[in-house]
């Protein structure tokens, strides 16, 4: 007659324990910089190849989605040192064959021809130059600094110009009665609404922002090679 069944069933994923700090070792640093410089190497390839999107993936397909390659979620995927984190460069010592997933920086084209992949609701990535804008609606008087170089629109979308400052001030009507109002310059004019009134943005990073970050690719993955990564 046999016992229990033994306690000593292997744990799958379960931390290491003791000795177990063969992820600090040299081998594995050297093996992480090998990686490190072969991933900033394909993402080179793949920039200059003219580049605009960069499709992230996941575990599984589903787990997909389409970015522009200025969007600031992605930027963490791109600096490929800082992804090698200890939990990684732990299961890399065990298996030396292990890889993090790399996102594929892909042409405007390559990214229309997409089947059913999903888009990042930060960037608005939109390859077909249809899908609609994200909009954001919010009170006049919750603008904020932050709402500067934000496109303004009207409720259903269409653009009014992009917002460059605005201002309380009190008005009268027709009938000269006081109001509150707040004036909204944009770069194609002034638009006054009640400080209750809604007003619509486009939910998307402004252009300077993407400027900026796209300053930061070119200085990234086009530059001197030995400045990469
Ligand atoms: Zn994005």
């Amino acid at each position: 007659m046999t016992g229990p069944e033994p306690a000593r069933t292997p744990e799958v994923g379960a931390a290491p324990t003791g000795d177990d700090d063969a992820y600090r070792s040299e081998a594995v640093d050297d093996l992480v910089a090998r990686i490190v410089a072969e991933e900033v190497a394909e993402l080179r390839r793949g920039f200059a190849s003219g580049a605009e999107y960069a499709l992230t993936r996941g575990g599984s397909a589903r787990e997909q989605m389409l970015h522009r390659l200025e969007c600031a979620s992605i930027e963490s995927h791109l600096d490929r040192p800082s992804r090698w984190t200890e939990p990684h460069r732990r299961r890399l010592a065990s298996d030396p064959d292990y890889r993090l997933p790399l996102p594929d920086l892909i042409t405007r084209q390559a990214a229309r021809d997409l089947p059913g992949v999903r888009s990042c609701r930060v960037c608005w990535p939109n390859p077909t130059g249809g899908e609609p804008r994200p909009l954001r609606r919010l009170s006049a008087r919750s603008l904020g600094p932050q709402h500067v170089g934000h496109v303004l629109a009207r409720p259903d979308g269409e653009p009014i110009g992009t917002i460059v400052r605005w201002g309380a001030r009190t008005g009268a009507d027709l009938f000269g009665i006081e109001h509150d109002e707040i004036e909204i310059v944009t770069s194609t004019g002034v638009e006054t609404v009640g400080p209750d009134d809604h007003v619509t943005i486009w939910d998307l990073p402004t252009d300077e922002q993407a400027i900026r970050r796209k300053a930061q690719l070119v200085q990234r993955f086009a530059g001197d090679d030995r400045a990469a990564g």
